[in-house]
């Protein structure tokens, strides 16, 4: 039986390799992608799938994201030790556990409670004390929280979400897929300076849509 709790020297080994040739080369970013096991987010059927760049299939009809856009949004986000980081859209938990590698603390949004619930036992189980797990519609942001030095969206919308730029500290980033939801959309970093918003475009991507209000279970 193959021990999915641990990977493997080989496995972590062709698993690093792949996200550096996707680009992503921060060292902090590798060694958080390194610590966390990808194999504790996927279950059933497509565990065995964990360490490939893909995108799999999790409970509520959503997909956990390929590693390699991962690194690249999490890359991009820049994330300082004593960063405050709001995600919306928890999915398996997957990008927030390595956020929480990187930040002070993060923050985490889903609107479906059964993908909440899941994630938090693989966060408990890690031990990874520095995230906050709520359900809800994270369009809106995280007022009581407001401002965040950095957010990232993994769900896609069609433009930034209006309440997500407001609630991003001066100084600070967020990286967020934008574009229709059946077609390739585009990875966009907005920076937040005294002078106003700038956008970066940083890769075609394909991510499930930010839907309104809660999901049903
Ligand atoms: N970051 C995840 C992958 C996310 S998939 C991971 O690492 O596994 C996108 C997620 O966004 C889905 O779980 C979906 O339920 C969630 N989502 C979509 N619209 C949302 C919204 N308005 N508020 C919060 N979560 C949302």
């Amino acid at each position: 039986m193959v021990d999915f709790d641990m990977m493997d020297a080989e496995r972590v080994m062709q698993f690093l390799f792949a996200l550096r040739s996707k680009g992503v080369t921060d060292k902090r970013v590798l060694e958080a992608m390194e610590f966390i096991d990808r194999g504790l987010f996927v279950k059933g059927h497509f565990a065995s799938r964990a360490y490939d760049d893909l995108p799999l299939p999790i409970a509520c009809g959503q997909t956990i994201s390929q590693p390699g856009v991962v690194g690249l949004m999490t890359q991009a986000l820049k994330v300082r030790p004593r960063d405050k980081v709001l995600e919306v859209g928890t999915g398996s938990g997957y990008q927030a556990a390595i956020l929480s590698q990187l930040a002070r603390r993060v923050y985490t949004v889903d609107r479906h409670r059964r993908l909440v619930k899941e994630a938090r036992r693989v966060f408990d189980r890690l031990d990874l004390t520095n995230i906050t797990t709520i359900v809800g519609d994270g369009s809106f942001g995280l007022p009581d929280q407001a401002p965040f030095d950095r957010i990232v969206v993994t769900a896609a919308a069609e433009d930034p979400p209006g309440p997500l730029l407001a609630q991003l500290r001066t100084g600070g980033i967020m990286v967020v897929p934008v574009g229709q939801s059946d077609a390739v959309q585009r990875l966009i970093k907005v920076t937040k300076s005294e002078a106003g918003l700038e956008y970066e475009e940083l890769a075609p991507v394909r991510f499930v849509p930010l839907v309104e209000g809660l999901g049903q279970d």
